[in-house]
């Protein structure tokens, strides 16, 4: 894609939703006055390296065939090859990409990762496939992609719409291919073919712990701290429960009908995830349901948007009762809403930072690829938790030293390292 095209949706400022790309340019643009790097550094960034866009044909069940678009964007791999998910959903756009791989450039730098920001997709709701057909859409895609990733180029995962399975087609369609098995392709498998242990429940626990450290940081008694989540998925119910293992009480969680709420706390090991019941939170019988509008204004301490993208808008940022939020989803809340929150003193743990564990441990699945070992489940979380602690205390620092927000803190980090490491290697040729 053109830069031209780029600064066409850069411009577009004035629609309702605003996409990922203006956010998170909107973003960089506002760290970029706090950090000291070069300004061609700066102006760099606010672009991709490349855009790859591939038509994928798949022969339906009944045999027609339909023809779907996919991309891979790839924003910057200074500090290591990129690295972020492949999303299946029918709002995937050329735009979404850049502005989501930029926020894996980030993400990957808070956590000190040796990788760069990726990230693709393909338009399609994947609610219309079958298994087969997305069997059989996911090996086309991972050809149609093939000479733009690799285990030392640009490494996929799962995202929206795709999981475990879907990356072991993808692995085996490219080692199919390249003549020999290349675990380390993709991240995010199920063990059996070179997964990680705990990778699935990584973005959600690496949540749970950011927001236990929040609540401690704002002087919260974890026993005494009132949790609200919206989205059931892997990223909303593996935190909401690990946060009710460890004494908080989880009022409500919602799926995209609605939420349950209980006051007095659910047994979040109760209600169905996603993964366990698709869309079946509203079923689970408990005593008041709310819609999902109603769960982002509730008066609790804690507020995990865990669902989509533009949860919290300029619309509703003013009726968010919740002394922190902790963002579980990529961009769950816009430019405009942040601003507002930041104003109100509503303290914003951001998607950068909370939901980093799933990179985190794809980083560890990497590692055992290339190293053909694997590791136990125990000596995962003990690492994530380990490098989690180091990333909330690097950016804990930053909120102090320069009393900014904990989005500017988290930015101010992930653009010093992003920054050295360009201008030691310097612009090429
Ligand atoms: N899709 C996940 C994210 O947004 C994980 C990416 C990865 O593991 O590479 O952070």
């Amino acid at each position: 894609m053109s830069s031209q095209k780029l600064n066409d949706a850069d411009a577009d400022v004035r629609s309702a939703s605003e996409s990922a790309l203006e956010t998170a340019r909107r973003q960089l643009s506002e760290a970029a006055t706090q950090v000291d790097v070069d300004s061609g550094v700066i102006e760099r960034l606010k672009h991709p390296t490349r855009v790859v866009e591939v038509t994928v044909p798949l022969k339906r069940d009944d045999g027609e065939v339909d023809v779907f678009t996919g991309y891979r964007a790839q924003h910057d791999d200074v500090r290591g090859p990129y690295k972020g998910g492949l999303r299946y959903h029918p709002d995937v756009t050329a735009e979404e990409c850049v502005g989501l791989s930029m926020w894996m450039t980030w993400k990957c730098a808070v956590m000190d990762l040796p990788f760069g920001g990726g990230k693709g997709g393909v338009v399609v709701d994947p609610k219309t496939l079958s298994d087969d057909e997305k069997e059989r859409l996911t090996r086309r895609f991972a050809e149609e992609i093939r000479d733009t990733i690799g285990p030392k180029r640009d490494i996929p995962a799962p995202d929206m719409g795709t999981d475990a399975q879907t990356m072991a087609w993808f692995m085996d369609a490219y080692s199919m291919q390249e003549g020999e098995t290349t675990p380390g392709v993709v991240t995010g498998k199920p063990p059996v073919v070179g997964g990680s242990e705990g990778r699935d429940e990584a973005p959600g626990r690496s949540v749970a712990i950011i927001a236990r450290e929040a609540a401690d940081y704002y002087d919260y008694d974890l026993e005494e701290t009132t949790v609200a989540v919206q989205g059931f998925g892997s990223v909303g119910a593996n935190a909401a429960r690990l946060l009710d293992d460890w004494g908080a009480t989880v009022v409500a969680v919602s799926d995209v009908n609605g939420a349950a709420y209980d006051p007095s706390g659910l047994d979040t090991h109760s209600v169905p995830s996603h993964e366990e019941q698709p869309e079946a939170v509203m079923q689970y019988g408990a005593p008041n349901t709310l819609t999902n509008e109603e769960l982002l204004e509730l008066d609790v301490d804690v507020l995990i948007p865990a669902a989509v993208g533009n949860a919290i808008t300029a619309d509703n940022a003013n009726d968010v009762e919740a002394d922190v939020v902790v963002e579980g989803a990529n961009g769950p809340t816009t430019a405009a809403a942040d601003s507002i929150l930041d104003e109100r003193d509503v303290h914003v743990i951001p998607d950068i930072l909370a939901n980093a564990g799933g990179v985190t441990v794809s980083y560890f699945e990497w590692l055992q690829d290339i190293n053909r070992r694997q590791w136990s489940l125990e000596r995962v979380n003990d690492e994530l938790e380990s490098m989690m602690l180091d990333a909330w205390e690097t950016v804990r620092r930053e909120v102090e030293a320069g009393d900014t927000s904990w989005r500017q803190a988290a930015y101010i980090v992930a653009l010093d390292r992003i920054g050295e490491a360009k201008e030691t290697r310097g612009l090429w040729p």
